[in-house]
């Protein structure tokens, strides 16, 4: 079975790889590497935890959505049920850290971060003026 679509966006040079399921996901992220562990670093707390692949993989259940970087391919998973503002906030996350410059952690997170929040406000708004006028202030 295919673990994943492959999506390549010639004109803006970017390559998603969308996975089927999160352990796919979770797999070729620890591809290459010896670690059965991830360091999670919190974004704006600057708190680091330590996660085993197995409680990784809960809490891409919980969440239902995930994406990770390598290179200049976004590798992503989302669950069939997940909020469509949500997903649009990890795609936006993930194309902010394509944007120069690259801080690398903490500093980074945070500049993606601002990229996902940017694009969810967008998408409210644009939501309010085209689908529910009656918001309308005057
Ligand atoms: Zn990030």
């Amino acid at each position: 079975m295919k673990k994943y679509d492959r999506y390549k966006f010639v004109k803006e040079g970017i390559t998603f790889f969308i996975y089927s399921n999160p352990k796919d996901l979770l797999k070729s992220y620890f591809r290459g590497t010896r670690g059965n562990k991830i360091a999670i670093y919190h974004q704006y707390e600057g708190k680091k935890h330590i996660y085993s692949k197995e409680d990784w993989l809960d809490a891409l259940h919980e969440d239902g959505f995930w994406a990770y970087l390598r290179g200049d391919v976004v590798h992503l998973w989302f669950d069939k049920s997940a909020d469509f503002k949500d997903v649009l906030g990890l795609v936006a996350h993930e194309l902010g850290h394509l944007e120069k410059p690259y801080y690398g952690f903490i500093r980074e997170e945070k500049k993606a971060c601002r990229y996902s929040d940017i694009a969810e406000l967008a998408y409210e708004i644009t939501e309010r003026v085209t689908i529910n006028k009656s918001l309308k202030i005057n």
